[in-house]
């Protein structure tokens, strides 16, 4: 094993096996609801987690993982269904210009056993599904495969091969709970590409003879629609005539159809609307989300969304001495969860131990860049003394990479007086052409500068490990999304967690604490955040220099977000809002 991995893939040897959620499951009288056999159920067209072969395309799929792995850490009886896709997308930098690669995947080299194949009927055929399964201990993976299945996000997003992998994942994977002798205690549909998970159950009670009306209302008490999208608007629709040849030869019964079909509006259906009507239940992803994200049902009401912030798994992203040092400090309990009093347990934390920390995260920073070789192929090292900023997301416009590109005379001297780093990464959409562009342009005047060209890097391939080494290893985290579109956000927490500076402007997660909280860029106008932003890149060099101001600025951000991060206080809020008392 190389030693990057050792990191990552950290051995869970130190968790006790407590009974913690036992506890509180009995508390809420949960345990009638959830047992092994009657599972949470958690719907996922994306799942991100390359220890066991699946990658995904961003956070949707990492947040996928992180819950699962905190409902096993917690012992909470958890199935994930989801696609294994039997090909991935990796990005390689070929002279100067992006190339994608596609990786087979074999689910048999991850520690998945074939259970048996489920069939779904699509074009007047029948397709054979194989239902795999991998186990954890509370906590299992169920994905829906075949051999054309395809890659995530293939095709466009109106097109049939998605409706093909979304009807899948949703009537196969409902099928293969059946098969598997599993009830879903409750189905939660990550986004609404899992709506056809919901219409499956809804379908097999009415076909087992449930009253129609009752049965709705029966789905819609046991199903939670967790939205990551702000405007609805921006969604894909499907046609009446692709429902015709994938979705309506699955529905047996013919009151659901016709409720279905009912749906369409000008020979086009989007799934939200229908997603809104089969979940009673539906979560926006930080406060802020769900107070603005801009849904309507049917009848045209404004949908209401529960704020449930997300949160990360610590364990799989804090460096393990820093989270030895949480719970050592009884900053954070055994699950994770900041202790009552963890703010004054913060207080005594120093700018050395911080600086100590930060080292550590430097070396394993050094080992994962190894295997991450940046635009030009080289293999980057960095020292103990260097400053280094990242930005690390994917490339959408809203995420605005290009920001900090936008005054490369300023970039640079700021980076010059300190002789600090930036490291850029994140992959472009295949087929998103404006960031390619955008990207291209920024790698073209850091090129043409001799400054910039040495200390700028990009790293093409970005994923989980880049991720987990980057955020344990850099100073100062740049995260500025365009205010008001960034659903929540989970990159900057791990930046936080891992104590590093976080520069932000206030939307997503971020601002579910205030804007004093962390190294905030505001302003009026793009120009106005611009300037704030090249500020607080100042700032955030002469912070590193002084202890007062290192341990002030550090112990602030945690104070402010320790509980905000927490895997655990997201599941435990998923579980009161699902089970209330
Ligand atoms: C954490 C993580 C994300 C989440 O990105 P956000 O832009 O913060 O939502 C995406 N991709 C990878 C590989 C990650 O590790």
């Amino acid at each position: 094993m190389k030693d990057s991995d050792r990191y990552f893939y950290h051995p869970l040897e130190n968790i006790e096996d407590v009974d913690f959620f036992n506890e509180a499951l009995e508390r809420k009288k949960l345990t009638k609801s959830i047992q092994p056999d009657r599972p949470y159920t958690y719907w996922t067209i994306e799942l991100y987690d390359q220890k066991d072969g699946i990658r995904g395309g961003g956070g949707l799929g990492v947040l996928a993982a992180d819950t699962l792995r905190v409902a096993d850490d917690n012992n909470v009886p958890f199935a994930l269904i989801t696609p294994f896709y039997p090909s991935e997308t990796h990005q390689k930098m070929v002279n100067g210009q992006f190339e994608d690669e596609h990786r087979p995947v074999n689910y048999l080299d991850f520690g998945f056993r074939l259970i048996d194949q489920v069939n779904i009927k699509c074009c007047g055929n029948l397709c054979h599904l194989d239902v795999i399964e991998k186990r954890f201990k509370s906590a299992r993976i169920i994905a829906i495969t075949e051999p054309n299945f395809g890659e995530l996000y293939s095709g466009l997003s109106g097109g049939d091969h998605r409706l093909y992998q979304e009807v899948s994942l949703g009537f196969g994977g409902y099928a293969a709970l059946k098969l598997l002798g599993l009830k879903p205690a409750i189905m939660q549909l990550n986004e609404v590409a899992t709506f056809f998970a919901a219409l499956a159950r809804l379908d097999e009670l009415v076909k087992n003879g449930m009253d129609f009306y009752e049965a709705v209302v029966y789905t819609r008490k046991h199903t939670l629609y967790t939205n990551h999208t702000l405007v609805q608007a921006a969604e894909a629709e499907f046609s009446y005539e692709q429902f015709e040849r994938f979705v309506f030869p699955n529905v047996k019964s013919l009151a659901v159809k016709k409720w279905l079909k009912d749906k369409f509006e000008d020979g086009k259906i989007k799934l939200s609307s229908v997603t809104i009507e089969i979940a009673e239940l539906r979560s926006g992803v930080s406060k802020l989300h769900a107070r603005v994200a801009n849904y309507h049902d049917i009848a045209g009401n404004r949908v209401k969304f529960k704020a449930i912030t997300n949160g990360v798994d610590l364990r799989t992203w804090v460096l393990p001495e820093i989270l030895a040092f949480y719970q050592k400090e009884q900053i954070l309990d055994e699950h994770l969860l900041p202790l009552p009093d963890y703010q004054t347990k913060l207080e005594p934390l120093t700018a050395d131990e911080i600086r100590n920390f930060k080292l550590l995260g430097r070396k394993l920073l050094n080992h994962t860049l190894l295997d991450y070789p940046d635009q030009h192929g080289q293999i980057l090292q960095f020292g103990d003394s260097d400053f280094i900023f990242d930005f690390r997301r994917r490339f959408v416009d809203y995420k605005r990479p290009d920001l900090p590109f936008t005054d490369p005379a300023r970039l640079r001297s700021i980076l010059e007086k300190a002789n600090a780093h930036f490291i850029l990464t994140g992959r472009v959409h295949t087929g998103d052409n404006i960031m390619s562009e955008k990207l291209h342009k920024i790698l073209d005047l850091v090129e043409h500068d001799d400054f910039l060209k040495t200390h700028v890097h990009y790293l093409p391939d970005y994923e989980e490990k880049l991720a987990l080494g980057l955020s344990c290893g850099c100073n100062a985290a740049i995260n500025v999304p365009i205010v008001g579109l960034e659903a929540c956000g989970t990159s900057w927490m791990k930046d936080v967690a891992n104590l590093s500076l976080l520069i932000s402007t206030h939307d997503g997660g971020v601002a579910d604490a205030s804007s004093n909280s962390y190294l905030n860029v505001s302003g009026e106008t793009t120009a106005d955040e611009l300037d704030m932003l090249y500020q607080r890149m100042e700032e955030a060099i002469d912070i590193w220099q002084s202890d007062f101001d290192l341990e002030d600025t550090i112990k602030t951000e945690l104070k402010a977000y320790l509980p905000v991060v927490s895997g655990t206080r997201m599941l435990n809020e998923y579980l009161d809002y699902l089970f209330p008392l």
